[in-house]
């Protein structure tokens, strides 16, 4: 078998190779990383390096003694992928566990007894496969805990990498128990020990690759949801409630039965808020505001900040007097809420304007205008007032505004 085009030990110096490239890639990668995730970048790094130095040393059986070539590079090896385990835990920001140690505790002790007690290599390859699947199993089961992992390709091709090394090693683990034949060792050579170095060199590979991609995911998600984020309120800015409503409008044409509609929420008198008590103050209002519509928002609805102190509900109902009722709440718990601010308290009233989807309607900006006359009308009538587009008229030329009570 020796003489077949790719021998073991090649093998296991390709695995070495390609292990030491790959931990040079990810340690200048993981510099351009940001700080949270560095953490887990260098657990990984480490982790392959580890495998890479396991493999070197595997290289020297028969030409080292077995302490090194055996026992201290299966000790390297499981240590290596408990790096890739760490780093998983890392990512998803779970804490460090001594116990994640145990498969390289049990793996190097059987090769220590196995090699140099008492010289069985049959049970050796059956512990050390078994350690290798545990650990490979572990991180597998940790990914795979992940919510809506399966929606991103990087972290579901390292998962079913990760699954079909662990099934690899079981299957290899039941091959050589259940096997009468000799156990092939790196000298005498075997295709089933070339493959499986082969498979050992490529895992790696594929595992740091699919890190570093799952990284550049997290990265990108996160300035999405920056860029989508209003960062004094934390509601939705109106760049993505524009595209939730452009959604929201086509959706409602699709679907019949429950109708769309949008409410304009607009502080009075802000300005005198910034001017008498500062434009800390202002801000607290705004977070105040915030606060209360959120906790008036059904999940269902989806609230928004459109700029400086005027907010937006989109909301689905079942009839135009659920608007009326719902901006009619907003507006009294605002009017009876009030907050303090650097010990004085302050009150405030707002203004709102509110329309429902018509067929008049072309998209999302029409039905925002719609709303936003409704919302000049509340003002013009003296503010803290509700106003909704009346929906029997909407289509005519002269639209209609429907007074609330309040
Ligand atoms: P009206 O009742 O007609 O709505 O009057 P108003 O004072 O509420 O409206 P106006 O448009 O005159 O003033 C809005 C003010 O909101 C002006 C601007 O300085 C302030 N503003 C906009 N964005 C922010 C913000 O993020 N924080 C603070 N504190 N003030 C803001
Ligand atoms: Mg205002
Ligand atoms: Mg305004």
């Amino acid at each position: 078998m020796n003489d077949s085009l790719f021998d073991v030990r090649s093998a296991i110096l390709l695995g070495a190779l390609l292990s030491l490239l790959q931990a040079t890639v990810l340690a200048s990668a993981r510099r351009d990383l940001p700080r949270e995730l560095q953490p887990a970048a260098t657990s990984w790094l480490w982790g392959t390096a580890l495998q890479g130095c396991a493999y070197i040393l595997f290289s020297l059986q028969g030409r080292a003694h077995p302490m090194f070539a055996i026992v201290v590079p299966n000790f390297l090896l499981v240590l290596g992928l408990s790096g890739y385990l760490r780093g998983v835990r890392l990512f998803q920001g779970r804490p460090d566990r001594w116990g994640l140690l145990l498969p390289t505790v049990v793996n190097t002790l059987g090769a220590f007894i196995f090699t140099l007690m008492y010289d069985h290599i049959t049970i050796r390859y059956v512990v050390v496969s078994l350690c290798v699947a545990w650990v490979m199993g572990l991180t597998a089961r940790h990914l795979a805990q992940q919510r809506g992992i399966l929606r991103s390709a990087s972290a579901s091709t390292l998962l079913y990498t990760l699954i079909a090394t662990a099934g690899y090693f079981v299957v290899r683990a039941v091959f050589y128990a259940l096997s009468a034949a000799p156990v092939p060792t790196l000298l005498t050579g075997s295709i089933e020990l070339t493959l499986t170095a082969l498979f050992a060199a490529l895992v790696p590979v594929v595992c740091t690759t699919s890190f570093l991609l799952l990284c550049t995911d997290r990265v990108r998600r996160n300035l999405e949801r920056i860029a989508a984020i209003d960062h004094l309120t934390g509601l939705l800015n109106r760049r993505s409630l524009e595209s939730a409503g452009e959604r929201a409008v086509h959706a409602a044409r699709r679907e019949a039965g429950q109708r769309l509609a949008v409410l304009v929420v607009d502080i009075d008198h802000f300005k005198q808020i910034n001017d008498r008590h500062g434009h800390a103050a202002g801000d607290a209002a705004l977070q105040h505001v915030s606060n209360q519509m959120h906790a008036m928002a059904r999940t269902s609805d989806i609230v928004g900040r459109f700029g400086g102190e005027e907010f937006v509900v989109l909301a689905w109902i079942d009839r135009a007097q659920h608007l009326a009722t719902l901006a009619e709440r907003i507006r009294a718990l605002i009017e009876s809420s009030g907050f303090r601010h650097d010990g004085e308290s302050i009150r405030f009233t707002v203004s709102i304007g509110g329309a429902v989807l018509e067929p008049v309607d072309r998209d999302f900006d029409d039905l925002m205008r719609r709303a936003d006359r409704a919302l000049y009308a509340a003002k013009a009538a003296g503010r803290n007032q509700v106003r909704i587009r009346d929906p029997r008229q909407a289509s005519s030329a002269s639209e209609a505004l429907e007074p609330q009570t309040n």
